[in-house]
Formats: C-alpha cells, structure tokens, sequence
C-alpha cells in the first residue's frame, strides 16, 4: 500500500497527517514547533511513522505547508498553508454536506478563506498583525489565570454571570488587564468567557470581509477549546462544523494534495 504525507510547519505547533491510496486518513501526530523546526519536524514525521508501523520509504510524495515549510527540505513539494486549508477543509467538510467558509485560528495569525463547491479558494482574508485574536492570546490567558490550556474551554460555561468586556487590543495589554480584573475581584470563568467573545467577535469581522456562506468550518488548535467554538458560534449566528481532528486539518489537506500530485504523475508514465 502507498502512503502519503502532509506537513504543517506552523509558528506555534507541528502537524503531520497520513493518508492512503484512497485518501482515508492513516493517522495524525502535533507536536510543540519549538526553536527548532527541521530538527521538530523530522522528529514529529518519523514519529507518526513509527506509531503507524509505516518506513519512510512508504510514503510516496510528501508536502510540507505552514509558516515554516521552506525550512523542511525533504518534502517533495510545498504549498501555501492557505491552499492546503482549502483543500483539507474540503475533503472533511464532504461529511458535513460541503462546507464553503472556513475560519483559522492559528498560534499567531487567523485567516478566513472562502471556497466554491468545487473546492477552490475564491477569496480570504488574514490577520497576523495582532496576537489578541490568535491562540497566543488563549495561551497568555491560560498562564495569568494559572490553568492549563484544555481548562479554558469548560470553564466557559461555568461562569454565573454575562462575560466580562476585554477591551484591550492586544495581547501585550490584555494580560495586565486580566491580572487587573483578578485584583478586582472577578472570577476566572468570566473573564474567560470574555477572552473567548473578543477573540470571536474579531473573528467575525476577519470572516465578514470574505463573506459568510453556509456551511461554515473552524480549524486550527483553538478550535479543539469548546468554550471558544460556542462564543463563535454565537457571535457568528450560525452552527460550525468542527471536524474531528480540527489542528491537522491543514495537514490532511496537503496529505491530499501530495496523493493527487503523486496519482497526476504516475498516470503520465507510460506502462
Ligand atoms: P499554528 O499552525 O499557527 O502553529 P495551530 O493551529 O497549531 O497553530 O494552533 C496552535 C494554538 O492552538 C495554540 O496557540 C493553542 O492556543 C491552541 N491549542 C492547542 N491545543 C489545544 C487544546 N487542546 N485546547 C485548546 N486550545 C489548544
């Protein structure tokens, strides 16, 4: 059987999706990117590998993506993290009855991408000047209030009263304003319930800027923090589709692509 890879370099964590001939995921691996990408990607590749019984040898076309793609010399090939979204959105959201938006939040940058129903990028749109409404925002958070990142999301819905008003724009700011509404008193559910609508409601105005169509798709690792998908959701008036493995998708879609490119050149070899 022939296998094919994805891997996504991102700022914050590494991703590296498997799949086989017929496109089915094999398996999926993140780990922290660290300081050292190659070193980090590699490890994080062979790891899968390892997990999956599989040998380098066994996968056949290999495509690295994501913000530090052009440091993983092996790949085969490379595309552009927007590209590779689109793709692995597409094929996941199929499940779901096609989806047509798809919302990134990432480690340090969010993006909003809209596709047709044949799956190429019509238009998107990207914000990676400001952490505020970026997973770094949730990791700041997380450390000021002293809990673990998986927390934030069930303390969401833990919180008695409406959420707090977190009015700095950015994440630099918006940790002494956390440490200044722990002095004064408030909870941390509130607060975090707070974070999660500032972090939704620029989200919406990223997306509003390609256009919202139905059915909408939110990846990236913070889409995996439930408190936030439910914040979104409500600033967003409409149901997501959260896919199963929400951090790899854009790893899975260059794992397609890598398929495809590999299935494209062999059927130009003469038999
Ligand atoms: P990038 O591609 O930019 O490296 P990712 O899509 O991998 O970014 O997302 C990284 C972010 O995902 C982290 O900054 C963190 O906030 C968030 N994250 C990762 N794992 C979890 C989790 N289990 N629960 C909630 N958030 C998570």
């Amino acid at each position: 059987m022939n296998y094919f890879a994805g891997i996504d370099v991102g700022s914050t964590a590494i991703k590296v999706a498997v799949v086989n001939e017929t496109g089915d995921i094999a398996g999926v691996h993140v780990t922290a990117s660290g300081s050292l990408f190659h070193k980090n990607s590699l490890e994080a590749l062979n790891m899968l590998l390892s997990n999956l019984g599989l040998k380098r040898t066994d996968i056949r076309y290999l495509i690295a993506t994501g913000y530090g793609r052009k440091l993983f010399k092996e790949a085969d090939d490379s595309i552009s993290e927007i590209t590779a979204n689109a793709i692995g959105a597409f094929e996941a959201g199929k499940a779901f009855g096609g989806v047509r938006t798809i919302i990134n939040i990432g480690g340090q940058d969010s993006k909003a991408i809209q596709i047709d129903d044949t799956g190429n990028v019509v238009n998107f749109a990207m914000n990676d000047k400001c952490a505020a409404g970026t997973g770094r925002f949730l990791d700041v958070a997380a450390r000021n209030l002293d809990l673990d990142l998986e927390e934030l999301g069930e303390y969401h819905f833990k919180s008695e009263v409406a959420p707090l008003n977190i009015n700095s724009t950015c994440t630099v700011f918006a940790e002494s304003e956390i440490i200044g509404l722990l002095a004064n008193g408030h909870g941390k559910a509130e607060i975090i319930a707070g974070i999660h609508y500032s972090i939704a409601s620029r989200t919406v105005r990223l997306a509003k800027r390609v256009g919202i169509e139905d059915r909408v798709y939110f990846d990236g690792g913070p889409a995996l923090n439930k408190g936030l998908v439910a914040a979104l959701q409500d600033e967003l008036g409409r149901e997501l589709v959260i896919p199963e493995h929400p951090q790899t998708t854009t790893a899975f879609g260059a794992a397609i692509l890598a398929r495809n490119e590999f299935e494209a050149e062999q059927s130009l070899v003469p038999a």
